[in-house]
């Protein structure tokens, strides 16, 4: 009888070894798509299989089912990850979104209402509402940056943040604080702030928003936030409530960078104690 178990699954497992690798990459050309849109259809990214940039990886799906049952479970259904017949379709989980990360795979439009309706003083730059590399998969956390920029004026980054460098391309944020408490609403989609988070389904760029506030960053430290001007500090405590209030995101979850980061020391904004920060938050 044992023998009987053990020789199945070691079939099973000779099957599905040889599936992964039989194609010497992804299971299917079809497959090779952007991590970001794989998750959003309810597929797992496998990076390293598939030829082309970065994002783009090897998308599989452990929920491939015909697409009017995934609909009938209160999922939805994605084409084009599933092997076989048009109507099997990758199932996403869906029907419920209660609780922390709503909204789901939309582009943040009510970010300037959030902060206005907090008081808070809010520059909309111009194209924010369609900026993006794609929709936000959810907001389930929060990440505080510090933009390392020049050590005066009150948004000098705006630029940098918006476009991106030559290595990166922008949004690098969807929002920026500048030093007089002013917020600047820059992006409504995926922004490239955070890089490899110790959880991506929080704190990715896909799942989580970022806020670069205007700051040299000097000196490093991770204690109180005496190098900061309060206005800017208190406005930076202010904005991020309501954000939480707005996406039902919790105080643990909003993280600095250099806590969100791995691997561990690879950044250190912001420079202030985010033990502090988080204690005002409520
Ligand atoms: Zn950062």
């Amino acid at each position: 009888m044992h023998c009987v178990i053990l020789l199945s699954t070691l079939f099973s497992l000779i099957a599905v070894y040889t599936q992964v690798t039989s194609a010497a990459g992804c299971w299917s050309a079809n497959a090779c798509i952007d991590k970001g849109v794989c998750s959003n259809r309810g597929g797992t990214s496998l990076a390293g299989l598939c030829p082309g940039a970065a994002n783009i990886q090897c998308c599989s799906c452990s929920t491939c089912k015909d697409a009017a049952v995934c609909r009938s479970g209160g999922g939805t259904p994605y084409a084009g990850i599933c092997p076989g017949a048009e109507n099997i379709q990758c199932c996403k989980k869906g029907g419920s979104t209660s609780g922390s990360g709503k909204p789901v795979n939309t582009m943040l439009t009510g970010l300037a209402d959030i902060l206005r309706t907090a008081g808070l003083k809010v520059v909309e730059v111009a194209g924010w509402k369609t900026r993006g590399h794609g929709v936000m998969s959810s907001v389930k956390g929060i990440i505080v940056h510090h933009t390392a920029g020049p050590a005066t004026g009150d948004f000098p980054s705006l630029a940098v943040v918006r476009d991106g460098t030559s290595s990166l391309k922008g949004p690098l944020a969807q929002l920026g604080l500048g030093r007089t408490g002013t917020w600047f609403v820059i992006a409504a989609g995926r922004s490239y702030h955070a890089g490899s988070t110790i959880d991506d389904s929080i704190y990715g760029n896909s799942n989580a928003i970022g806020i670069e506030a205007e700051a040299s960053g000097l000196p490093a430290t991770n204690s109180g936030h005496a190098h900061w001007p309060e206005v800017q500090y208190q406005s930076y405590i202010k904005g991020v409530k309501a954000l939480q209030k707005a996406y039902g995101v919790p105080t643990a979850r909003v993280l600095g960078h250099k806590e969100a980061a791995v691997p561990k020391g690879r950044k250190i904004d912001p420079n202030f104690s985010m033990d502090e920060f988080r204690s005002k938050l409520g």
